[in-house]
Formats: C-alpha cells, structure tokens, sequence
C-alpha cells in the first residue's frame, strides 16, 4: 500500500554528535577495529571495555572460522554488542593513511560494508566513529568528507531499514568538521 511504501523510501537521517560512542542507544555501533579483531586502542579498546568480555569472545570465534586470516581492510562483521546499549557492533578495518598511494577506496568501502552489514541485520540506527582519523593518521578534514560522502553513496543504493546514521565523534575539532560537511547540500 503506499503509506508502507513512503516509509520505505523516507530519506535516512544523517547527523553528528560529540560524544562517546560506547554511550549510543542505537541498535548498531561501529567499530574501527583492526584486521587481527583481538583488541587495540582507541575507539576499539573503550567498546571492548565498556561491552565486556562477550564481544572478544565472538571476535576469537570468527577468528578460529570464517575469518581466519582476519577481517580484510575495507570489510565489516557484526558481533553481540555485550553489555552496551547497542544491539550489535559491527567491525570494520579501515586503511592505515599513505601519502603516497590513494587508500580512499578501501576506506570507502569500510563504511558502505558496514551499512551493508548493518541493513543485513535489521538495524535501524547506526552510529560511526571517524573511522581511520585516529592511530590509523587519515587527515581530519578529508575524513569527514570521504564518512559523508560514501555514508550518503551507500545509502542511495537502494532503499533498506537504516533510518538514522550518527556520526559520533571524540573532539570539539572533528565535530565540527562533520557537522560542516552534513550541512553541504
Ligand atoms: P583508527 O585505528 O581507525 O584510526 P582510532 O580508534 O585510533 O581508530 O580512532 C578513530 C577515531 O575515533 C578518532 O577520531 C578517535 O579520536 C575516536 N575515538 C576514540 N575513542 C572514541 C569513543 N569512545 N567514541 C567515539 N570516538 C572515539
């Protein structure tokens, strides 16, 4: 009928908030995890934390199956989110930044497969981190282009049932930057 379908084609929320993603009351949160998927810095060790001991008990068994070589850059994985509020961590391996060969691709391709990913499950709401802007060294202002950007592709590939995409980010700085980018028409 064509109320249902309005709703399936009612544009996705995007928006940016500074905060701690571990905190998002949303059914997925991403991770920018590392291909290894056994823990690391940044956002990966503060969900790992918060989320407890269940999310790297899930991560060892993909490791011990599917994903014996690890989680290639640029591809994503969902997990149990533990104890957080979220209903599913989805890991994704974003690119190490080089100067001298364009990665861009690859860190596309991390937030479309986590939305792919995401939609696979049901998800409604996703949060995102700056994926690859930490440890990883992507230049701020390129990664709050290139999120926005292939956050907004992904989704324009077809309807699905991701309604909400927050960016969540650690610093008044980053904030900024992508706050200034959703606000470009
Ligand atoms: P990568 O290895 O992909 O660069 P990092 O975790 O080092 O990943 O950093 C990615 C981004 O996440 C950085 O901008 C960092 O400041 C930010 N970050 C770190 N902890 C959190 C958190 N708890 N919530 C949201 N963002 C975070």
């Amino acid at each position: 009928d064509p109320s249902s379908r309005a709703e399936d084609t009612a544009p996705t929320r995007l928006e940016a908030v500074r905060g701690d993603i571990t905190r998002q009351s949303v059914d997925v949160i991403v991770n920018a995890a590392n291909s290894s998927l056994l823990g690391g810095g940044g956002v990966d060790g503060a969900i790992h934390r918060a989320g407890g001991p269940e999310i790297l008990a899930e991560c060892r068994e993909l490791r011990a199956g599917a994903l014996r070589e690890g989680l290639p850059t640029g591809d994503a994985v969902a997990t149990t989110a533990g104890r957080l509020p979220a209903r599913w961590v989805v890991h994704t391996v974003g690119p190490v930044y080089a100067v001298r060969t364009d990665r861009r691709p690859l860190l596309e391709s991390a937030y479309r497969r986590s939305i792919e990913v995401s939609a696979g499950l049901g998800a409604r709401s996703i949060a995102f981190p700056a994926v690859s802007a930490g440890v990883y060294g992507w230049p701020p202002d390129d990664s709050a282009r290139l999120a926005v950007t292939a956050v907004r592709a992904a989704l324009a590939a077809g309807p699905s049932s991701v309604e909400l995409v927050r960016f969540v980010l650690f610093s008044d700085e980053m904030h900024e930057l992508f706050a200034a980018e959703l606000s470009r028409p």
